[in-house]
């Protein structure tokens, strides 16, 4: 890139707008009562409606509309009092009907937001609309290098994803968010992301794509509110990839038009490796796909005190639990950011619950635990220890029992699979020395080695003690209390 993001922010204001698709966490299909688990051997999944057989009738599936009215709830949407499904016409061997059953102008659940938190400021995005629709299949390229469609021998297609309930979530264009759209757009996702895991309508693992964004990014002039050209970056299959995949768009659609060029409305491809992003096809208008009322369904009327139990039954939402825990912890949105993004909320909370304090659980969870995270590789939540196990170590810590770098030892033998706090303690002989006469003697041979402190200290150097405390500290192997021995040592030479 010639361009670099800094310097196209300096001329152009980036738009961006995301698509999310939630594969929904139904027992079965949308329209029929195939299994939905993943990973089953491929085409064993299927039936005659999700191969599209000549004959086979769709049948709605109710669950797929109540989790679709959760999420537009969630989401502050008005949910429709009656809508229906319509024809979506293209054809693409994964797509066994060559048609895609979807909602195009009369979608269950249209205009509401979400407020996503980025450096502590919190950003309203507008949701244009939420609407049902059946995943595709997927199609396995063999012989090629780089597993795509170009240079393959033979493609091979799996339907077992063909009918799965796939709920599409718009946003509308988020304008003004300047150098942070990146994060913004980031931040947005991860926050559905929790909200959709919160309602349990999905299991929401980017990984095995049962949740997938498409990023819309344009650029307007500076000053001037008139939107550019947009792009639809897919295949963007992780959180970072979201950010990365707006960045890059920025800088690229930037030197194209730096350089006098148009930006093209098309579709472009994510590249995980070199995080930029290369044209995919030009972009289908509406017409393309003439899209027409689904003859073969029922529309969809949910009842109203249907509507109003669904909501009454809502669990509590990310939103309203960082309110409640910012509150009871007496955290700043900044700090609330840190526990999110180290992905230890669930586990300070755990922790809290079980009695430790907020300071030391989240003391514990965003240093030591989070540094040991981060060497293994893996999720803070995934470490082999307990809430229980963090709360049991600030308790021995609070009492004294344990001092900082003790504790870090018993954090170290309880990761290794050595047992509980107490057992570790126990076998690893990790307590703090608390019996002063052994102390005592420790501190005697200090003064007896350092009479030039001593006589420093006699003067009113008081902060030399610190010298003494030292050695106390190396004498008794780190396991006495350097408060206590400090206090020792003051009581002996006054
Ligand atoms: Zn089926």
């Amino acid at each position: 890139m010639t361009v670099t993001y800094e310097e196209a922010l300096q001329k152009y204001e980036p738009v961006f707008g995301l698509e999310t698709h939630v594969e929904l966490g139904t027992t079965t299909k949308m329209f029929c009562g195939c299994p939905t688990t993943f990973g089953a051997e491929p085409n064993s999944h299927v039936c005659p409606v999700c191969l599209g057989l000549p004959g086979s009738l769709p049948v709605t599936n109710r669950v797929a509309i109540e989790y679709t009215i959760k999420i537009g709830l969630a989401l502050n949407c008005s949910i429709a009092s009656w809508c229906r499904f319509a024809r979506k016409n293209y054809f693409y061997p994964d797509m066994p009907k060559n048609f895609q059953i979807s909602q195009y102008d009369e979608p269950l659940c249209v205009d509401g937001y979400l407020d996503v938190l980025v450096g502590g400021r919190t950003v309203r995005v507008g949701i244009e609309r939420v609407h049902l629709e059946e995943d595709t299949g997927k199609s396995l390229h063999v012989g090629g290098a780089t597993g795509r469609i170009q240079g393959a021998d033979y493609s091979l297609v799996d339907y077992n994803r063909a009918g799965i309930p796939l709920v599409e979530i718009v946003t509308r264009p988020v304008p003004g968010t300047g150098f942070l759209a990146p994060e913004v757009a980031r931040a947005y996702v991860t926050e559905l992301r929790d909200l959709l895991r919160s309602l349990g309508v999905s299991d929401v693992r980017m990984e095995e794509g049962s949740l997938r964004a498409d990023v819309n990014t344009s650029l307007s002039p500076r000053g001037s509110d008139v939107l550019g050209t947009r792009t639809e970056t897919k295949n963007v299959n992780s959180l970072r990839s979201v950010e990365r995949a707006v960045r890059s768009e920025v800088s690229r659609q930037a030197e194209v038009l730096d350089s006098g060029g148009r930006v093209i409305q098309e579709t472009r491809h994510f590249h995980e490796e070199s995080g930029v992003t290369t044209s995919g096809r030009s972009k289908e208008e509406a017409q393309d796909y003439r899209y027409f009322p689904e003859p073969d369904l029922v529309p969809v009327a949910p009842p109203r005190d249907w509507v109003d139990s669904i909501a009454a039954s809502l669990p509590e939402l990310p939103s309203a639990r960082r309110a409640r825990l910012m509150s009871a912890w007496s955290l700043s949105e900044l700090e609330f950011e840190a526990l999110r993004n180290a992905g230890a909320l669930d586990a300070v909370e755990a922790t809290v619950a079980v009695g430790a304090s907020p300071a030391d659980a989240r003391k514990w969870w965003l240093g030591e635990l989070a540094r040991r995270a981060n060497d293994m590789g893996i999720e803070v939540s995934a470490l082999p220890i307990t809430p229980a196990d963090v709360a049991r170590i600030s308790e021995l810590v609070a009492a004294g029992s344990l001092n900082d770098r003790l504790a870090r030892q018993v954090i170290e033998g309880v990761l290794d699979e050595e047992g509980t706090p107490d057992e570790v303690v126990a076998a690893r002989g990790l307590a703090v020395v608390s019996d002063d006469s052994a102390l005592l003697s420790a501190i005697d041979e200090a003064i007896a080695a350092n009479p030039d402190v001593v006589a420093r200290i006699r003067d009113g150097k008081v902060q030399a003690a610190g010298v003494l405390v030292g050695a106390v500290m190396k004498a008794t192997r780190g396991q006495a209390d350097a408060a206590r021995v400090r206090d020792l040592i003051v009581g002996r030479l006054s």
